[in-house]
């Protein structure tokens, strides 16, 4: 069992210090919107905390390759992951409050450091890794898909139900552009 949280030492509370953190995270699986993408190994992390003055800065990377299914024929698609981790904390909300113009943070932009110091990486993770995945996973640019009728997969070959065939004469009224590879331009 990974753990994700950092204990936020002492020295990093004063102006301009900044700490290297790393580690590995089993993420297990990924709920991307309507996509889970399940990681067989641990999502490689790390992060750089600085210290902005009123606050803590967490930037860093996670990557790994999550396995999900194509949304167009469900045959297995992976994703190499590489999102960037993002967290702010107030350290001092009280005091940084009035000098840094902080109070025009919206509630959604930052969070408060814990009082024992320790920072939970896995939602910062979890959500560099969802930013990061693609809008509609597919196995291929131009999956066909399967037909909907008769379940053959199109990308090995038109069914006989003849429904996949319309489907693929309606995809290309759908996309102007590939009306142009039947078209004969002349000289
Ligand atoms: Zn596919
Ligand atoms: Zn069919």
């Amino acid at each position: 069992m990974s753990d994700v949280r950092i204990k936020i030492p002492a020295e990093l509370f004063a102006l301009a210090e900044s700490s290297r953190f790393d580690g590995s995270f089993d993420v297990g699986v990924l709920e991307a919107g309507p996509d889970d993408y399940t990681f067989k190994e641990p999502v490689e992390w790390y992060v750089d905390v600085s210290n902005t003055g009123s606050a803590l800065l967490v930037a860093g990377k996670a990557s790994g390759v999550g396995s999900c299914a194509c949304a167009r024929c469900l045959s297995d698609v992976t994703y190499e992951f590489d999102g960037d981790i993002e967290g702010y904390f107030l350290v001092n909300p009280e005091e940084g409050w009035d000098d840094d113009g902080e109070e025009e943070l919206g509630d959604d932009e930052f969070d408060v450091l814990p009082e024992d110091h320790i920072i939970d990486l896995e939602p910062l993770i979890r959500a560099a890794l969802i930013v990061d995945a693609p809008d509609q996973p597919l196995c291929r640019e131009d999956c066909k898909g399967i037909c909907p009728t008769c379940g053959q997969d199109l990308n090995e070959g038109t069914c006989d139900c003849g429904r996949g065939k319309d489907l693929e004469e309606f995809d290309r009224a759908a996309n102007p552009f590939a009306a142009l590879a039947d078209f004969k331009f002349e000289d």
